[in-house]
């Protein structure tokens, strides 16, 4: 096997050389579609989540070069759905089974964080889970939103070249957009983003970046569509070669975001036939069924000739290569408990061992109290990879993650990666408790206190 898939599929890390290196390189891409459709199979499973699409507004502030709705394309018949339309459609498409309703948009100011509050309450009055993609809103809109029951938010960073994202998005701000996309994980939504490829200009160094980024945003759900040109906008002479790429860019991502949902999106099974197929079998795991009624549905017309889903005939097919609807809302943190998914990293690799072998003396003290079950009857395992990360201590049955932080932890650089590394288990159901060295050297019985009274709370006991 290529070494680059190969450490991808093992680390689910690569540098930006790498990632450049597999996508210049074409006799790979069964190879690299194969390790992604692998990798998609253990960390998420085989099901196929749904996430029924209402296009509620075609009416855009915003000129993006490559898109139809864009606010200067004056040969479309711009439309506004009501609230109560809104609902009807979300209510019919629960009726028909769907977990997830999409609110999609133009950015479009009549429906303000208020008005949409207020849709959104009403759906919720259902067991749903409800994904926006709205647009660019300020901090306090977004809170207002999350605050009304939202759980998602989609908000493609199209390009992360700056140069070729100023070219294409007039009067936008790419460090806007990304504060935007910061904004909705520090709110908790599950943040999906991404890119169009095959975008004049853009080259695979910047893909490269994307996919880095995607990684770094440590985003929950990335749409990936090739450049379709739409016949009204800027990009009309622009070539639609770029399916094979985007596929390439999606399995990619897959391997290194092993965990997260990927649609198989309209733009791909427009451009290409199967296309949609194609993606489920390369790292995917969402179809987004657009459930608009047909009269608005052709007038969203980002790009030309959309593929509309027949849902009988689709889940056919996924039967067909062995996958099945899933009956869930398919959130990030629902992918398969932890005992089942095999650790990206592996209980045997080397820097485990190595980091076993070489506890500190801190890590050796608080080992001693901990291990073989002395601690209260409570399991722990020392140095164990989790995910991405190797913990230094963990009860997987309480999901308490024990972390011992020595003096390089006061550094500013250090506090922030531990933060993140916190958010990151605590978004999938962990408790992490730190512990500096001097608290463990001079006050273990402190320590030992707080360790029982956080096990005990995870098991709702209520502490000693
Ligand atoms: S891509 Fe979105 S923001 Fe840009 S013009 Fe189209 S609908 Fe508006």
């Amino acid at each position: 096997m290529n070494a680059l898939i190969e450490k991808a599929k093992q680390i689910h890390q690569l540098s930006k050389e790498e990632i450049i290196s597999l996508l210049n390189d074409n006799s790979i891409n069964n190879e690299l579609f194969n390790a992604a459709n692998e990798i998609r199979h253990k960390f998420v499973g085989d099901e196929i989540h749904l996430r029924a699409l209402i296009e509620f507004s075609n009416i855009c502030q915003r000129n993006c070069f490559y898109c139809g709705v864009r606010a200067e394309n004056k040969n479309i018949d711009r439309y506004r759905l009501t609230p109560d339309e809104i609902i009807k459609l979300a209510d019919n498409a629960l009726k028909s089974g769907y977990k997830t309703i999409v609110l999609q948009s133009g950015e479009d100011n009549y429906f303000t964080a208020e008005i949409l509050a207020d849709i959104i309450k009403e759906i919720k009055k259902n067991d749903t889970a409800i994904t926006l993609s709205i647009g660019e809103r300020t901090y306090d809109e977004y809170k207002i939103l999350k605050d009304s029951g939202a759980d998602r938010f989609l908000l493609r960073i199209e390009t992360t070249d700056k140069e070729l994202y100023k070219k294409l998005h007039p009067n936008m701000d790419f460090e806007n957009r990304v504060r935007c996309l910061k904004d909705l994980k520090s709110l908790g939504y599950e943040t999906g983003t991404g890119c169009l490829v095959g975008l004049p200009g853009q080259t695979v160094e910047s893909l490269a970046d994307d996919i880095l980024f995607f990684k770094e945003l440590d985003a929950d759900m990335i749409g990936l569509g090739p450049l379709i040109p739409h016949e009204d906008t800027p990009l009309k002479d622009a070539k639609p070669d770029g399916f094979w790429l985007s596929l390439k860019v999606m399995a990619i991502t897959r391997l290194l975001l092993p965990d997260i949902n990927i649609p198989a999106t309209t733009a791909m099974e427009t451009i290409q036939p199967e296309g949609r197929i194609l993606a489920l079998e390369s790292g995917a795991n969402v179809v987004m069924p657009n459930v608009t009624d047909e009269f608005h549905r052709s007038r969203y017309e980002i790009y030309p000739g959309k593929k509309s889903v027949d849902y009988t005939k689709l889940e056919e097919k996924f039967k067909q290569i062995g996958r099945t609807v899933s009956k869930n809302k398919g959130f990030r943190s629902q992918s398969r408990p932890l005992s089942l998914n095999p650790s990206p990293i592996g209980r045997g690799t080397k820097m485990a061992r190595h980091l076993r072998k070489n506890l500190t003396p801190q890590e050796r003290k608080l080992w001693s109290i901990l291990r073989n079950k002395n601690f209260y009857g409570y399991k722990f395992k020392r140095q164990c990879p989790i995910w991405k990360y190797i913990v230094d201590f963990v009860c997987i049955e309480q999901r308490l993650i024990i972390e011992v932080d020595g003096s390089g932890h006061n550094l500013n650089q250090n506090k922030s990666y531990d933060k993140q590394r916190t958010e990151y288990f605590e978004t999938r159901g962990f408790t992490v408790l730190r512990f500096r060295n001097n608290e463990i050297e001079n006050n273990i019985e402190e320590v030992a206190d707080k360790i029982l009274l956080s096990l005990r709370e995870r098991e709702g006991r209520g502490g000693k």
